[in-house]
């Protein structure tokens, strides 16, 4: 079994590019090497997955987990569905690779997106009107403090916008080492989102061209993190009372506005920043990405701190400006 490494950079381990260290660092691949090294781990635990949603502020004083857990298994197939189990450690992009060469369709318009199976269950991940906890099944994890494993079926997560009950700080205990989905069999194209259905003009796409429309979105829209980093978007889209929404509309006509039920309004967060003026303006070496305000990025060499200084700026003008409070979607650590 693989020995926890003491000091190790954690550089590589987040798309920010920000250059801190763990004190301890532990990768295993399997539920039984993680449950047989937990008893002797130092605390406190923190677990990552590709870092493609983290922002370090400062050196990790304890031990950094990564699940490298492998595993794409087809666990029952009906025709119509199929469930799937996947280890934590898949690259997520790998997942849905497979999913459509195995003819197994729902995660196509999840193409693209950075990160592990392990964090897409946490961090909820959606875009181009699909969500991952609408092809979630259960959830499996270790929890770090009884050293027992605990299953979780979707509706036990709390699943919403971006969010499930392991981002509570009181389930940071569980571990998640695999994730069962349930996929279709029956291919029905998900072209809600307005840009794809342009794409394909009327004509109904295989989900290998669906995916590889989502893909040139992204990459038309997104900065590369291995070029300039970033963790994705850096705000969420803020929810408002009603009334709030239409004095605003009032005042700016061509604001986007979405229903987010019953006498709420849903913002869009990257309007708000481009409007308070902020695309592309940067602060030392934290910057606004200049195609997509929702985006912050690493100009070379910043701190966590340094990105953080620039959004709690851009969140003081922001509501300066508009009196609309946004919050951030990364996870500070
Ligand atoms: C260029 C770019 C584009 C992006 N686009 C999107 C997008 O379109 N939609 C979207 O939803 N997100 C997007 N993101 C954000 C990111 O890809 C997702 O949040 C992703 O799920 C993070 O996966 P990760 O493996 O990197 O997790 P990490 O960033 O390492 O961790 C994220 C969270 O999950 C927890 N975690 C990780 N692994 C485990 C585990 N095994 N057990 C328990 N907890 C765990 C961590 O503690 C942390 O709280 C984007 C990011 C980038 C850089």
């Amino acid at each position: 079994m693989a020995d926890p490494i003491r000091g190790h950079s954690l550089l590589s381990h987040n798309t920010f590019a920000i250059d801190v260290k763990a004190d301890w660092f532990f990768e295993y691949g399997s539920e039984e090497e993680l449950l047989a090294a937990l008893p002797r781990l130092e605390r406190p635990l923190l677990n990552i997955g590709a870092g493609s949603n983290l922002l370090f502020c400062s050196d990790f004083h304890g031990t950094v987990l990564h699940s490298a857990i492998p595993g794409f298994e087809i666990l029952s197939d009906d025709g119509e569905s199929a469930e799937v189990r996947a280890g934590a450690g898949l690259n997520w992009d790998s997942f849905v690779e497979r999913c459509i060469a195995n003819g197994l369709y729902g995660a196509e318009n999840l193409s693209g997106i950075p990160g592990e199976v392990g964090a897409s269950a946490v961090q909820n991940i959606g875009a181009y009107g699909a969500e991952v906890c609408r092809l979630i099944s259960e959830v499996r994890t270790v929890d770090a403090e009884s050293g027992e494993i605990r299953v979780f079926k979707a509706a036990e997560c709390g699943y919403a916008y971006r969010d499930s009950i392991f981002k509570r700080p009181e389930n940071k205990r569980y571990i998640v080492t695999s994730v069962v989905f349930r996929l279709s069999r029956v291919w029905k194209p998900n072209l809600g989102y307005r840009a794809l259905e342009q794409a394909f003009e009327g004509r109904t796409p295989s989900a290998a061209e669906v995916r590889e429309a989502v893909i040139a979105l992204r990459d038309s829209k997104l900065p590369d993190p291995k070029v300039l980093g970033n963790a994705g978007s850096f705000f969420v889209n803020p929810v408002v009372p009603g009334p709030r929404a239409d004095t605003l509309s009032l005042l700016y006509p061509d604001m986007p506005r979405y229903s987010a039920g019953e006498g709420l309004v849903k913002l869009s967060a990257a309007w708000l920043i481009d409007n308070a003026g902020w695309k592309g303006q940067s602060i030392g070496r934290a910057g606004v990405y200049e195609k997509q305000p929702l985006v912050l990025v690493n100009l070379g060499g910043a701190t966590g701190e340094e990105i953080l200084n620039l959004a709690r700026t851009i969140i003081a003008d922001v509501y300066d400006k508009f009196a609309v409070e946004l919050s951030m979607e990364v996870n500070r650590i």
